[in-house]
């Protein structure tokens, strides 16, 4: 069986316990606003010119989004990063993109990285039937889990899908025996709102078992470059922003204050 791989990001400190070895996979069917990753929208392998000068003279070359990989190759770019990942506690993450989109795939890596002996994190939009989530959980040692937009409609225009699935996985997800760590991204006006906030921590307190922690993510430019040179539709580059260093101070206090294990990226 193969995957669809677009970067393997080795020595990785911000997808789980330790030092980390993350395996992005390709396709979403989400358009977050904030997209950093758009290159992983699409799930095939794709090809975009990337322009260059050279001694004045511009020219183009195509480069490659994206390779197959079977579950042995992945497992050999992987244990190359064994000890590493062994004395920092840390291991393998998958992340995307939205890595259940290749279910079948992700899970037999799963279990190879288990066999191995590697702590695999899943980092997901949560964007799955349940049985997706479910086929894969016994394999995982940690959930990263992105919590965007209570409101429905709001979440709809925004993300370009509905989170009713999301929140039904998230419930189903704290009643399992998995830590789960929340991921919210934080930008100005759309989901650093108080009454989105508000709505967030209502629902995480209502939840089976609390979360072991709460990322809260700033909201950050990178991808901005990446919808210009793939030529997609994209808002990253558009007017959106981070909250500024007080108010993403506010936030960290008030999820703190609600008793959570809360963070600032
Ligand atoms: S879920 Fe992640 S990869 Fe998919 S569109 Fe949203 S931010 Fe991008």
């Amino acid at each position: 069986m193969k995957g669809i791989i677009f970067n393997i990001n080795r020595f990785a400190v911000h997808d789980g316990p330790g030092i980390r070895t993350t395996v992005f996979m390709k396709g979403c069917p989400l358009r977050c606003f904030w997209c950093h990753n758009p290159e992983s929208w699409s799930s095939g392998v794709q090809t975009f010119q990337r322009k260059n000068t050279l001694d004045g003279i511009e020219y183009c070359e195509d480069e490659l989004i994206g390779r197959e990989m079977s579950v042995v190759d992945l497992m050999k770019a992987v244990e190359k990063e064994r000890l590493v990942m062994e004395e920092s506690g840390g291991g393998v993450t998958f992340s995307g993109g939205e890595p259940l989109l290749q279910a079948s795939f992700l899970r037999e890596a799963l279990i190879s990285c288990r066999s191995a002996g590697l702590h695999t994190a899943v980092d997901t939009s949560g964007y799955a039937e349940t049985q997706v989530l479910e086929s894969i959980t016994d394999f995982t040692s940690l959930f990263l889990f992105d919590l965007k937009i209570m409101d429905e409609e709001l979440h709809q225009v925004y993300t370009g899908v509905s989170n009713r699935q999301i929140l039904e996985n998230l419930k189903w997800l704290a009643g399992q025996d998995k830590p789960v760590i929340i991921r919210v991204p934080l930008i100005d006006k759309i989901s650093a709102t108080e009454r989105n906030l508000s709505e967030m921590v209502r629902f995480l307190s209502g939840l089976e078992k609390p979360v072991e922690r709460i990322d809260l993510l700033p909201f950050h430019r990178l991808g901005k470059s990446k919808f210009r040179r793939l030529n997609l539709q994209g808002t990253a580059g558009q007017d959106i922003s981070a909250p500024d260093g007080d108010r993403l101070n506010e936030i960290l206090v008030y999820f703190r204050r609600e008793g959570f294990n809360a963070h600032l990226s």
